[in-house]
């Protein structure tokens, strides 16, 4: 018998194969680094969990894989309505439309046609070793190694296969994207804190087989009914969701049947049969929760696996990939051997507190949602219905990779989200992710970015900063420079009173100056990436 351990050894091994899982795999792939992903079932999923993304998310998964793909049945969800049991107006989540992103600011989507988009992009790229089938079941760490051992999983009986050959896996680094039950977050030990949110709800996918009534036209309902809450979404612009809240009284396994589904579905909606097909229903126990660390060594936690939140404002994948494109660019400035791996320690102190407030915000809107004493609702109706507040604006990045002022504080607008425009360069005019992709960009009036002394633009282009040299408005691209085609970028310069802006890979505002500080500035973010100039490579080649 040959018992000698086969093993693979990569750059960053994922486990887990959802929203979070995809993205990274993608974006580390498309850098041309070796990854593995080890996936427990073996084929994609192939039915919604989530229905809404942001225009933000979409752009990420549109570098991941083929947006038009991607969203192919998708549509803009103008309106989730928040309504009391009478039926009168709380709360509409959405707001006004903005496209900022040039993605809709809301999208309803059908999941399994992103996550298939982005699996397409994936099977191009040889670098990406799929273990799908697969299930981790062992992980351990030195000081240079992560180590993984998959085994086949029998998807038939949902156990490990009996005499499957494990596979062993070795990377610098690894990546727990494997949602809430995480296996990597509990083999390193690591707790969550709960925020205190437990709720049962009832999920039903379905297709319609007919015409909705218009109640159901392109928009989410959250009905904050004392008696029972409830709520229905498009998924994409095919299907139709239902959720209802489970009584307090009511067992799990008493609604986990087709009679109770229909039973619901006609008594709110007078729904039957003969007007959807099911595509499946589920109790979901929805909680809100934080893990304690994000990282222990050399390995990480993403998406679910560091933060699992209630749906209420559908940004759970969407932190998830936020967090995926966080990691993705760092370990390819790593990898590449051009920043100190110190750089992954603001991984955790960036994402951190962005998903943190979201949790929050799910949390209390979760709460709002499921009030089950009819005095406290009637409160909740009036305070929301007359005094409420304006929404908390949606967070910032607020520390790690950003520049700083004197004080040592993130510059004002350092952090944010500036929205994307349409850029003509050398006579082709495409969206500013199509021509730039997921790399820093400098953005420069006419002119400015000639300032920038070569060595300094040598070690920039090493890293592949984009520099955008903005034609003055309303002329033509001459000698290389770039026509802001929707003047998103030159307003961006003029809100900042700046002459160049600098951009991150994942879209956030790293900061900005005029142009007297611009070698300064791009000195500045050289360091903050403690950028090597290669020479980790060379001492890596050395060892
Ligand atoms: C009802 C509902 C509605 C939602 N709606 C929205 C919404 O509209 N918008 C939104 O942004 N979010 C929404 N969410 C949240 C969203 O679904 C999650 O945040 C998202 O799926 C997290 O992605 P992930 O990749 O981190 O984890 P997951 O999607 O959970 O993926 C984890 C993967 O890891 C695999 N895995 C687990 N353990 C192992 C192991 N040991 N070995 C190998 N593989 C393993 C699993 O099979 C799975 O494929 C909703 C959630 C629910 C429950």
């Amino acid at each position: 018998m040959n018992d000698v351990k086969q093993v693979t050894k990569v750059d960053v091994i994922v486990v887990g194969y959802g929203p979070a899982g995809l993205v990274l795999a993608s974006l580390l792939g498309q850098q041309g680094h070796q990854v593995a992903v080890v996936e427990r079932w073996p084929e994609l999923y192939g039915m919604p969990r989530l229905t809404h993304v942001d225009g933000e998310t979409a752009r990420f998964i549109s570098l991941a894989g083929d947006g038009e793909q991607a969203f192919r049945e998708a549509w803009d969800t103008p309106h989730y309505y928040w309504v009391n049991g009478k039926g009168q107006i709380l709360l509409d989540i959405t707001g006004e439309n903005t496209k900022k992103m040039i993605w809709d600011d809301h999208l309803s989507v059908h999941q399994p046609h992103f996550e298939e988009a982005i699996h397409d992009r994936i099977l191009t790229l040889p670098n990406v070793k799929l273990f799908r089938g697969y299930v981790a079941s062992e992980m351990s760490q030195d000081a240079n190694t992560a180590y993984l051992t998959c085994v086949p999983w029998d998807a038939e009986k949902n156990a490990v296969a009996i005499d499957g050959v494990p596979v062993h896996l070795e990377a610098p680094y690894l990546v727990g994207t494997d949602g809430s039950k995480s296996f990597v977050r509990s083999s390193l030990g690591i707790d969550r804190i709960d925020l205190g949110f437990n709720r049962r709800w009832l999920l039903v996918d379905s297709y319609p087989t007919k015409p909705l009534p218009p109640k159901f036209d392109k928009k989410g309902m959250q009905y904050c009914d004392p008696k029972r809450p409830h709520m229905h979404i498009p998924i994409g612009s095919t299907g139709q969701r239902f959720n209802f809240a489970l009584l307090d009284n009511e067992k799990t396994e008493d609604m986990n049947t087709e009679d109770a589904v229909f039973r619901m579905l006609k008594h709110f909606h007078g729904l039957g049969r003969q007007d959807l097909t099911l595509i499946r229903y589920l109790v979901y126990a929805f909680e809100c929760r934080m893990a304690k660390s994000w990282r222990t060594g050399r390995i990480f936690l993403a998406g679910d696996a560091a933060h699992t939140t209630p749906p209420y404002l559908g940004q759970g994948a969407c932190a998830a990939i936020r967090d995926s494109s966080n990691l993705a660019w760092k370990f390819d400035l790593v990898l590449r051997g051009l920043a100190n791996e110190s750089i992954l320690d603001t991984y955790e102190p960036e994402r951190r507190p962005h998903a943190f407030k979201l949790l929050q915000a799910a949390r209390k809107l979760g709460i709002l949602a499921n009030l089950r004493n009819p005095f406290l609702a009637a409160i909740r109706d009036m305070v929301m219905r007359f005094k409420r507040p304006p929404s908390p604006a949606f967070p910032i990045l607020t520390d790690g990779i950003l520049a700083r002022d004197a004080s040592g504080k993130p510059m004002p607008g350092a952090g944010s989200l500036p929205g994307q425009g349409r850029l003509t360069i050398d006579g082709e005019t495409k969206t500013f992710d199509e021509h730039i992709g997921f790399h820093f960009t400098l953005i420069a009036k006419h002119g400015v970015a000639a300032g920038i002394p070569a060595p300094l633009r040598k070690d920039l282009d090493s890293i592949g900063v984009r520099i955008l040299d903005l034609a003055p408005r309303g002329q033509a691209a001459a000698n290389g420079s770039v026509v802001d085609v929707d003047g998103v970028y030159g307003s961006l310069l003029d809100e900042m009173n700046a002459d160049v802006a600098i951009i991150r890979p994942d879209f956030v505002l790293y900061g900005y100056s005029d142009s007297k500080g611009m070698v300064a500035l791009l000195s500045d973010l050289l360091k903050q990436l403690r950028f090597t100039r290669g020479r980790e490579v060379a001492q890596r080649a050395a060892a």
